[in-house]
């Protein structure tokens, strides 16, 4: 298993750190972020050490996210929220600061609790919409599989 002995995380799945736990498996665990923007901010994290959401096999992406599904769940059953923002960042320029893998469930109580997510959207046709899918398309390879099988699909109906 992957271990880093500089990254923090890597230490509290050791126990090597002490944190909030909320929920532990063998391979993924969940504890309360030490600087919450709201009540109940949790992390949930792979025990191994993968930089970040790209660099994870897909069966624990998989396992992560049904335990923030539960998180998310608990957070509005018990500490009554009145939703969830779900958050993965991947690298600096998107805020990432710990570089372990974590994603952040962050219970919502209403639209002033602190948390903002700024969305600022560009004019329509900023962007050839077609010409970026394109791109995107050429980036995909199992998935641009499926992709294609599911267009002709819909070419069918
Ligand atoms: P990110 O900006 O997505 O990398 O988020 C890293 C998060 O880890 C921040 O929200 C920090 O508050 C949180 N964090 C850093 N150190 C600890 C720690 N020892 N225990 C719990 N949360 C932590
Ligand atoms: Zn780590």
């Amino acid at each position: 298993m992957n271990y880093d002995d500089n990254c923090i995380f890597c230490k509290i799945g050791r126990k090597e750190i002490t944190s909030a736990i909320v929920y532990e498996d063998d391979e993924v665990l969940a504890f309360l972020d030490v600087n919450p923007v709201s009540k109940g901010h949790t992390l949930v994290v792979t025990k191994e050490h993968f930089k970040n959401f790209n660099e994870v096999p897909k069966n624990l992406i998989s396992k992560v996210f049904s335990v923030a599904q539960m998180i998310s769940q608990a957070q509005i059953m018990e500490l009554h929220a009145a939703g969830c923002n779900i958050l993965t960042n991947i690298n600096e320029a998107a805020g990432q600061t710990v570089m372990h893998f974590h994603v952040h469930v962050i219970p919502r109580y209403d639209q002033t609790d602190g948390f903002n997510l700024d969305f600022t959207p560009k004019a329509i046709g900023t962007f050839n919409l077609p010409i970026v899918a394109g791109d995107l398309k050429k980036g995909l390879s199992v998935s641009y599989t499926h992709l294609r099988a599911h267009e002709t699909r819909h070419d069918l109906v």
